[in-house]
């Protein structure tokens, strides 16, 4: 029977969603996503959430609120492990336990438990069970499985390349038309060099996708820099070897995969010469990203030729304007640190 299943626009959506949505659409099954974030969404979040919750998991459950009778079954996977030995944040570990306890309304979860700390084979397994769900044959499942990998390798390439997620699926014909707020990540160099007749600012980005990409979480920072002018580099464009070979600096190995890919794409970004200022967006209460944030200001602190380094954490009562009056004034810093 055809079902519906409906993605929460949030969290790690903006990683995989291109990969699941294959997989289930090859195994004929209807996808929905749910709408862009918004003030409502936000307070029914957090309406059924505890305070401690971040910024990004209260948005989450107002998401699966919003999908409430739209769809059989909601996709809220338990994101264990994406690689070997190397953790995501345990927020993502309960997700499918939170919603479960707190949205009323949802006919039903489906969480695949993603664990590869120690092998694929428990991974590969899962996406089977998953898949059995919808059918009883298994070169199905298999041939589904492999057109998801296939189109999540061409996924990152697109992201490495420099498109923004939405972007991304826009052009892999896997979205509608991207979203205005999120339209990408300012790789009209040339345009700008001719209207403003000099190299723009090279701000390094870092943050998590569910944020810098989400512009009502990461406060449009995409395109309000774009807007000052300013180009952009997030870490997503940063080739995976360079990451892993720059977060190897810490002296102890970071063991949250998202921890990992901000600090080493953060120790790359202060390197003089790189970027001509760094920006990290963080969410109120989230734990990895305040110390992610604090080996980084070491980092800015040690170097001789500094490069500028500013974090906004953001949470359900941060300002536009506030974000603005402050991106305006790291850009003028960034601007007068500049050499030559
Ligand atoms: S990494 Fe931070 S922002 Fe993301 S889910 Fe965990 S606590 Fe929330």
């Amino acid at each position: 029977m055809k079902e519906t299943i409906g993605f929460p626009r949030a969290l790690l959506f903006y990683y995989y969603y291109p990969a699941w949505k294959t997989f289930f659409e090859s195994l004929g099954q209807t996808c929905q996503v749910s709408g862009k974030t918004t003030k409502a969404m936000i307070d029914s979040g957090i309406k059924v959430t505890v305070d401690e919750a971040c910024l990004p998991v209260k948005a989450f459950h107002g998401h699966v609120q919003s999908l409430s009778g739209e769809c059989d079954r909601v996709f809220v996977p338990r994101l264990v492990s994406v690689e070997k030995k190397a953790y995501i944040c345990p927020k993502l570990m309960g997700l499918p336990d939170m919603v479960r306890h707190n949205c009323t309304g949802i006919r039903q979860i489906l969480d695949p438990c993603i664990d590869m700390s120690r092998n694929r084979k428990a991974f590969a397994k899962e996406v089977y069970t998953t898949g059995r769900l919808f059918t009883r044959n298994p070169l199905k499942i298999s041939a589904a499985r492999q057109k998801a990998e296939y189109t999540y390798e061409m996924f990152t390439r697109l992201l490495q390349a420099g498109l923004a997620p939405i972007e991304a699926m826009t052009k892999m014909n896997l979205h509608d038309a991207p979203d205005s707020w999120n339209s990408g990540t300012s790789h009209n160099a040339p345009a700008f060099e001719k209207a403003v007749g000099a190299r723009p600012l090279v701000i390094g980005l870092l943050g998590h996708p569910y944020i810098i990409y989400d512009s009502f979480l990461g406060m449009n920072v995409l395109d309000r820099l774009k807007l000052m002018r300013a180009n952009v580099v997030t870490m997503d464009m940063l080739p995976p070897t360079m990451i892993e070979r720059e977060a190897a600096k810490s002296r102890k190995r970071v063991f949250w995969t998202m921890g990992r890919k901000l600090l080493g794409a953060g120790y790359y970004f202060l390197r003089p010469g790189t970027v001509d200022g760094c920006l990290q967006m963080s969410a109120f209460a989230c734990g990895p990203d305040s110390f992610i944030s604090e080996l980084l200001q070491q980092e800015s602190a040690r170097s001789q030729r500094k490069v500028p380094f500013m974090t906004i954490i953001v949470d359900e009562h941060t300002g536009e304007a506030g974000v603005h009056t402050r991106l305006e004034a790291f850009l003028d810093i960034a601007e007068r640190s500049r050499p030559g």
